[in-house]
């Protein structure tokens, strides 16, 4: 992890909706690794969620955006959604490179749940050389994310990375079923994201 590089953060995910455990982890990874900025890439069609129901990607990124905007050194990108068949992860970081150059490093950002399935992501050891994964996880999630770097032997301690996080219990999962229920979402999600959900009538 050289100083004088450029350094992009990576926040893949399906954002159905966007919540501030995202945008939480999001900004204490982007200072911890002095990162020169945060790339929320929402997901068109998650291999791991093909048997879910999942919201309209225009209206997941149109969240996105709002969630993010008031933050300088927060982006969207629309890679995933403008590309078609299954988002991998694989290749959205080729793309990557090629748009941002070999001289940027880049570092894929997780909550504690995900990390835990990276032995089955698509070409998962190429990826390993191709960025670094930083992971939020509670402190008593820690021996699960040991078991995992050590799976991946030299080339996991050298790219997957941990992040002591007080995580969030927030799940996209939960606000669903709040919106359904007739719950409030307040504070759980931006205001900008509330209006929205409540205004296009989502989750009911
Ligand atoms: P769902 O409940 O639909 O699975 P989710 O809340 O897990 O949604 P995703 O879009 O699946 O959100 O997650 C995107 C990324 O954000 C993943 O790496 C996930 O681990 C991470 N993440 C999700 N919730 C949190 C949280 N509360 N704190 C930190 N990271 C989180
Ligand atoms: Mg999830």
């Amino acid at each position: 992890m050289s100083e004088n590089k450029r350094k992009i953060g990576i926040m893949g995910g399906t954002f159905d909706p966007i919540h501030i455990g995202h945008l939480v982890t999001a900004e204490a990874v982007r200072i911890e690794y002095s990162l020169d900025k945060v790339i929320f890439i929402p997901a068109a069609n998650p291999p791991h969620k093909q048997d879910l129901q999942v919201t309209p990607a225009i209206h997941r990124y149109i969240m996105t955006v709002m969630a993010t905007y008031s933050n300088p050194y927060f982006f969207v990108s629309d890679i995933e959604l403008s590309r078609p068949g299954l988002s991998y992860t694989i290749d959205t970081l080729t793309h990557l490179i090629s748009q941002f150059g070999e001289k940027t490093e880049f570092y894929f950002i997780t909550g504690a749940d995900a990390i835990q399935d990276l032995p089955t992501w698509e070409r998962v050891q190429e990826l390993l050389n191709l960025c670094h994964f930083i992971a939020a996880t509670r402190p008593g999630c820690l021996s699960t994310l040991d078991n995992i770097i050590r799976y991946f032997g030299p080339q996991g301690r050298r790219r997957i990375h941990r992040l002591a996080t007080p995580e969030l219990e927030i799940s996209s999962t939960d606000i669903r079923e709040r919106v359904k229920k007739g719950r409030s979402i307040k504070y759980i999600v931006p205001e900008s994201v509330e209006n929205y959900i409540l205004k296009e009538g989502l989750y009911r």
